[in-house]
């Protein structure tokens, strides 16, 4: 089953196209690496990957479902429900313990506070930090932080979860750690797609592909 489907991409800044006709594919279940040199594009495919910008011309379907074709309300319940995002400065409310941050992440579903908690704690459970549900981001590590972004995107079991740089901010052992969690989390099932410029990270991956310039260059 296809969970994200690309075909003819193109991205336009002004008068500067930095993606030049993108056709991507990925399937359920897949663990797939985006690689490229800084300045490539990827950041900019991942939003619109995310449908959190749209494209200049060509399509995006997430879920079957063409993205341009749904009203902004639409298209934000789509990501809400389909898309996790995981990004390199973890974007966590600082005033709200890691079991608040995650909870947020089912604010869509209207489901009662108490409700949302208990997913969240579930969730947190998951990425080894079931002991630290009270903490504010404050009085966690950078790792943790990036585990509590982690597991607020796939509280809502997602049907992909796309993370933009994830060990980005994070010392090697750290961001070993959340490469591994990554793994685990796909081999429980979810889809994820991992923007990089670290070829380490991306050689544990089982697929690659390879941006430079604004194009795919490689995809194995
Ligand atoms: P990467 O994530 O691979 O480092 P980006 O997708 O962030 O690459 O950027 C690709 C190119 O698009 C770069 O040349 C960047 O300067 C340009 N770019 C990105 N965002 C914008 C923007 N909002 N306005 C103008 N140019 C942009
Ligand atoms: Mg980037």
């Amino acid at each position: 089953m296809t969970v994200l489907q690309l075909r003819g991409v193109r991205k336009q800044y002004g008068e500067l196209e930095v993606l030049h006709g993108i056709d991507l594919t990925i399937d359920a279940g897949e663990l797939t690496a985006v690689v490229g040199p800084s300045g490539s594009g990827k950041t900019t495919l991942l939003q619109l990957m995310g449908t959190l910008d749209q494209p200049s011309a060509g399509s995006v379907f997430i879920a079957g479902q063409d993205a341009a074709a749904m009203s902004d309300r639409e298209r934000s319940a789509l990501r809400a429900r389909q898309i996790g995002f995981v990004f390199q400065q973890f974007f966590l409310t600082p005033t709200q313990s890691a079991v608040d941050n995650v909870g947020n992440g089912l604010l869509y579903t209207g489901l009662p506070r108490a409700q949302r908690r208990a997913r969240a704690a579930e969730a947190l459970g998951r990425v080894g930090l079931g002991h630290r549900l009270a903490h504010r981001p404050g009085e966690l590590s950078g790792g943790e932080r990036q585990r509590v972004a982690l597991a607020r995107a796939v509280v809502g079991r997602p049907a992909v979860v796309l993370a933009d740089e994830p060990t980005g901010n994070l010392d090697s052992n750290s961001g070993a750690a959340i490469v591994d969690l990554l793994r685990e989390l796909h081999a429980a099932g979810t889809t994820i797609v991992v923007i990089t410029h670290d070829t380490g990270l991306a050689a544990a991956l089982p697929r690659r592909i390879g941006m430079r310039d604004g194009v795919i260059e490689a995809d194995s």
